[in-house]
């Protein structure tokens, strides 16, 4: 029996749905009858049994959108009445039988709004669209910012990774236009919005999903391939081409968040697919009404006391906490750990590959090895655990980066215990273009945390988060054979202030620093590493160290929306959010700042009204307002319908064909070929200061006697002082500040 309190919230989830599902949809109304009581506006509908896997990723990108109040469903338990409730469909890559076409026909044709990913050729004509039959592998695409859709997005061209099919426009709207490469555009699209019966539908004419992973992992087939044959295989092998080819991402379009942005574009589609029915409510990527975010992580090889003490004193006195990776190593001793954690840093491990030792439990010779030897086969034990008292950080960098399979090591950082990889990192001489200069942005397209997901579609517990800022890339003062852009400290603040200014422009990124312990005291690393705290502060952003940003991570991802309603008469939208707890920090919720009623008047969160901000998105208007994680109900009130029109409201179930098409892009003819896109994008990144420098000064390389640092007792280490970049670290002398 239901206790009644519980009962009664049940009836009141209940009866919540049936208005919903009577008012929703200006017009059209839904049957009751046949209603689930899921009041998600989304629904997304994926194949077990699909070639291609990676359908369900759909769902991470749904979510890192914001996008918090979705279904998912397998295409075999799909039926007509189960698509009628919901405003929009996903529908992600698989071959369709003609009964199923015909439920998506009908979807559509009935006032629904369809998104699909290489949609089924059966489907073609809901999209507007002829398929050629043919296709190409690998392309571009080009977004049309004359578009609503596309308004505000990135209009340079973007990577598609993957199949990408070829149609011609039959009544379609072109919302993005395919390029064969970088400069040579196709009169195919890429991305097509087309009007059929009552409804829309939007087709892709490449997957998505799969076309985000292949950005953000690097390509398959680079799986254990020592591309650059620096004899370690690491996570930047799976970016580059052998014999110096061009590599996987586009250096080019390294200062832009390809992935993210193309992810954009689909939260545009759904936003506007959704209107109609309902306001959607999302969750900002940031906590707290944050714009960017910096967060801080080190390597650590084995160095002295004094070393962390002056980079963590220099953090602190920055305003910023940070997350140290040790090797295995006598020092730090734990009494100092657990001094700094209590002042808000983080300690974790820094596995390695290859790490000869003598005394034989130590001696590690693969990263799956690595990985135990430092914490334990199960994550809690190992050198670390023997070492330090606390837990260790549940983020991880491996030693050089090393890495394993396409994603084995992420399945071995998720066996140990570890939720957030750093591993995907911006260093290497392959970096640098042809004319010399060096791209800084984003190698994964991405400045977003999102899971890893295995090439059989297997969505891993682990999130990848890139490493974009690097001491080791940048400064002429690491120079142990990295440091390969030679610049000094000044040239380097300009690369941070430049990321986190484009990052607050529209690219809205977590940038996250590698700040070596090995190397900080050197003067231009330290000048860089304060001089981007610094500026970092007077824009806003807040430091985190990376186990604080896991903490948010985690907990915005598994935030959802639940009984959303929307009532255009009153002009109340309602919903409640329920989110873990984990993080200190607010949520930033965003809601449309205008509907065709009028401008929004004020959220309540729990009946108290809350602070708004009006922001500017990627061209649309949000209000942003922040909640505390945990189970709250809100409320945004808009202007109410005019109460001219009153006979919208009676739900008498016949009329099931009122026309819906809210949306005004539909102009069925487009300009064919529209200018093959000049100069317009918004990637400015490249700082104009080049590597040209020659380095003002050569740091005064006497390796200080470090040796009073070389471990005590026996098998703690002869630490192998590789650093994350080449061979050897050279301890730098401290300058006292
Ligand atoms: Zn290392």
């Amino acid at each position: 029996m239901l206790p009644t309190s519980r009962l009664c919230r049940f009836l009141a989830v209940l009866m919540t749905a049936i208005l919903t599902l009577t008012i929703i949809g200006n017009g059209i109304v839904r049957s009751i009858a046949t209603a689930t009581p899921s009041a998600a506006p989304i629904l997304l509908i994926t194949d077990s049994s699909a070639s291609n896997r990676f359908g369900p990723y759909l769902g991470e990108i749904l979510r890192a959108e914001g996008f918090a109040a979705f279904d998912q469903q397998d295409i075999a338990a799909v039926t007509g009445a189960a698509l009628q409730p919901y405003p929009v469909v996903l529908l992600a890559e698989m071959s369709l039988t003609s009964a199923q076409a015909a439920l998506f026909t009908a979807y559509v044709s009935g006032g629904g709004h369809l998104i699909a990913m290489r949609p089924d050729a059966q489907l073609a004509g809901i999209f507007g669209l002829t398929p050629l039959g043919s296709s190409q592998s690998d392309g571009y695409l080009k977004i049309d910012g004359a578009q609503p859709i596309g308004q505000g997005l990135v209009t340079s061209r973007l990577q598609i990774h993957g199949p990408i099919d070829r149609y011609t426009l039959v009544g379609a709207t072109r919302i993005a236009q395919l390029y064969s490469d970088a400069t040579t555009s196709t009169p195919y699209p890429a991305v097509a919005l087309a009007s059929y019966g009552n409804g829309q539908a939007v087709a892709f004419a490449y997957d998505l999903a799969k076309n985000i992973v292949y950005m953000r992992q690097g390509n398959p087939a680079n799986a254990d391939v020592d591309i650059d044959g620096d004899s370690v295989f690491r996570t930047i092998d799976l970016f580059q081409t052998s014999g110096g080819g061009a590599p996987w991402v586009d250096r080019n379009k390294i200062p832009i968040p390809q992935a993210d942005e193309q992810m954009r574009l689909l939260g545009h589609i759904i936003e506007d697919f959704s209107v109609a029915a309902t306001p959607l409510p999302r969750l900002w990527y940031f906590p707290d009404n944050a714009m960017t975010m910096l967060i801080l992580t080190g390597d650590a090889h084995g160095n002295p006391v004094s070393y962390y003490q002056n980079e963590l004193d220099s953090i602190d006195a920055h305003g910023g906490k940070i997350t140290l990776y040790l090797s295995i190593a006598a020092d730090p001793p734990d009494s100092n750990v657990q001094a700094w954690r209590a002042d808000g840093h983080e300690f974790g491990i820094h596995p390695y590959a290859d790490q000869p030792n003598d005394y034989p439990p130590y001696n590690i010779t693969s990263l799956a090895q690595g990985y135990d030897v430092y914490s334990g086969a199960d994550g809690n034990g190992g050198w670390f655990a023997t070492q330090y008292s606390s837990p260790k950080s549940r983020t991880v960098r491996n030693h050089q980066v090393a890495w394993k399979g396409w994603t084995d090591a992420a399945d071995y950082a998720v066996t140990h215990g570890i939720a957030l990889d750093t591993n995907f990192y911006h260093w290497g001489s392959w970096l640098q273009k042809p004319d010399g200069t060096w791209p800084h942005g984003y190698i994964t397209g991405s400045g977003q945390p999102m899971k890893f997901v295995r090439a059989d579609g297997t969505i891993l517990p682990l999130y990848q988060q890139l490493t974009e800022l690097v001491d080791e890339q940048l400064l002429d003062a690491v120079t142990d054979g990295a440091g390969f852009e030679h610049l000094n400290g000044t040239q380097s603040v300009a690369v941070s202030r430049q990321l986190i200014d484009a990052s607050l422009a529209g690219d809205y990124a977590a940038l996250l620093t590698q700040n070596h312990v090995d190397y900080y005291g050197a003067p231009d690393v330290q000048d860089w590493a304060e001089g981007t705290l610094d500026y970092a502060t007077s824009k806003g952003v807040p430091i985190w160290n990376a186990d604080r940003w896991l903490d948010f991570t985690e907990t915005r991802h598994d935030a959802h929306f639940s009984g959303l309603g929307w009532n255009p008469q009153s002009g109340e939208l309602n919903f409640s959010i329920q989110s873990g707890t984990a993080t200190p920090h607010t949520l930033t919720l965003m809601v449309p700042y205008e509907l065709t009623a009028g401008q929004i008047q004020g959220v309540t969160v729990d009946g108290v009204s809350k602070a708004l901000t009006s922001r500017t998105i990627k061209g649309r208007q949000y209000a942003f307002f922040t909640v505390a994680p945990g189970v709250h109900q809100v409320v945004a009130a808009y202007p109410g319908a005019a109460p001219t029109n009153t006979p919208t409201n009676t739900p008498t179930n016949t009329p099931t064909n009122t026309p819906t098409n809210t949306s005004t892009n539909t102009p069925t003819s487009t300009p064919t070929n529209t200018p093959t896109d000049g100069p317009t994008s918004t990637a400015t990144n490249t700082p104009t200061d080049g590597p040209t420098s020659t380095p003002t000064n050569t740091p005064t390389n006497t390796p200080t006697g470090r040796p009073t640092d070389t471990p005590t007792d026996r098998p703690t280490s002869t630490p192998v002082h590789t650093p994350d970049g080449l061979r050897q670290v050279l301890y730098l002398p401290i300058v006292k500040r």
